[in-house]
């Protein structure tokens, strides 16, 4: 077997680097991490620059063995540099790719965190009061209904200091579901307060808004929750609706009318679905009337 000289050595270490660059970016850089001892796998481009060197020094050692014919130096060369060229081209073509899907995803996630309530999920107060306003701009143009549900937990602070802070957030996430299971749309329900949701139910007018805050007030109330395997006993929501037709004011002075209803709740009793709408009867605020549904 004849001994390579230096050159034909360095330009098939080239290839080989090459040969390994281009296999390596075959497969996700978090595939070969993943493949790797724990404490390498810290660092994807050590993870990397391993892999590279371990794979080049294989192939090295097999075209050494191999190497029965003296190089054509020209050739040779010229390969070597178009793989190298070629392999470094599509290793970052790919690292790039990585790295753009990797900030897309963190830009997703910063996008759902400036939206979401981290407690129930839900959308925050930021985000369900956006979707109120666009609402309000609907109604306003076409002229048509819409009702708001405006619920808030019957002693809720008695939970807390029952059960713990951590119980009482345990009762917001449920009682979230639960809402959120009843309403026929889940894109319109938010965390409007501490331990207030708000509904926005479109095109629903006073029947439609009525049965369905019955029905979420019936399925709270038959809800069970239970903490470190020690039931809390069912929590009651009292609901307060507001509904408009063509709605030219804000979105704050709707739901202050949905809360002088939510107020009338609780004054009655709790556990109870109080509604407010547009009419002649008895003034409240301007020009709303407040009634009970539940007596
Ligand atoms: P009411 O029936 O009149 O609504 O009485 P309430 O006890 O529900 O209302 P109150 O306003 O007296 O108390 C609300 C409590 O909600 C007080 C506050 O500590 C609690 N709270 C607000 N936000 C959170 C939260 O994120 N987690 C928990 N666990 N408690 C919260
Ligand atoms: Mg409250
Ligand atoms: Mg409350």
């Amino acid at each position: 077997m004849t001994i390579p000289s230096i050159p034909d050595l360095i330009i098939k270490f080239i290839l080989a680097i090459s040969v390994a660059l281009l296999l390596a970016s075959l497969f996700p850089i978090r595939w070969i991490c993943g493949m790797l001892p724990r404490g390498f796998a810290r660092s994807t481009w050590r993870s990397m620059g391993i892999l590279i060197l371990l794979s080049a020094a294989g192939v090295t050692v097999f075209l050494r063995i191999n190497s029965t014919e003296g190089p054509n130096h020209h050739e040779d060369w010229l390969v070597s540099l178009v793989f190298l060229a070629a392999s470094i081209f599509v290793v970052t073509v790919c690292t790039l790719a990585l790295n753009t899907a990797k900030d897309v995803s963190k830009i997703a996630a910063l996008e759902f965190a400036a939206i979401v309530d981290p407690v129930t999920e839900l959308f925050n107060r930021r985000h369900i009061m956006a979707l109120l306003d666009a609402q309000c701009q609907l109604s306003s143009d076409r002229n048509s209904p819409f009702s708001i549900l405006l619920i808030d937990i019957d002693n809720f602070k008695t939970i807390n200091d029952t059960f713990g802070h951590r119980a009482g957030d345990i009762v917001l996430k449920e009682l979230g579901r639960v809402i959120a299971r009843i309403i026929p749309d889940s894109r319109y329900i938010g965390r409007y307060g501490g331990e207030e949701f708000l509904v926005i139910l479109p095109q629903s007018a006073s029947s439609e808004a009525w049965s369905v805050a019955e029905r979420v007030r019936k399925a709270v109330q038959s809800t069970m929750i239970a903490y470190e395997a020690k039931p809390i006993s069912s929590p009651t929501i009292s609901i307060g609706i507001a509904t408009a037709f063509g709605w030219k004011e804000t979105s704050e002075d709707l739901i202050e009318i949905a809360d002088e209803a939510l107020y009338s709740a609780k004054a009655t009793g709790r556990n109870r679905v109080c509604h407010a709408f547009e009419s002649s009867g008895r003034q409240l605020g301007s020009r709303f009337t407040v009634v009970s549904a539940t007596q």
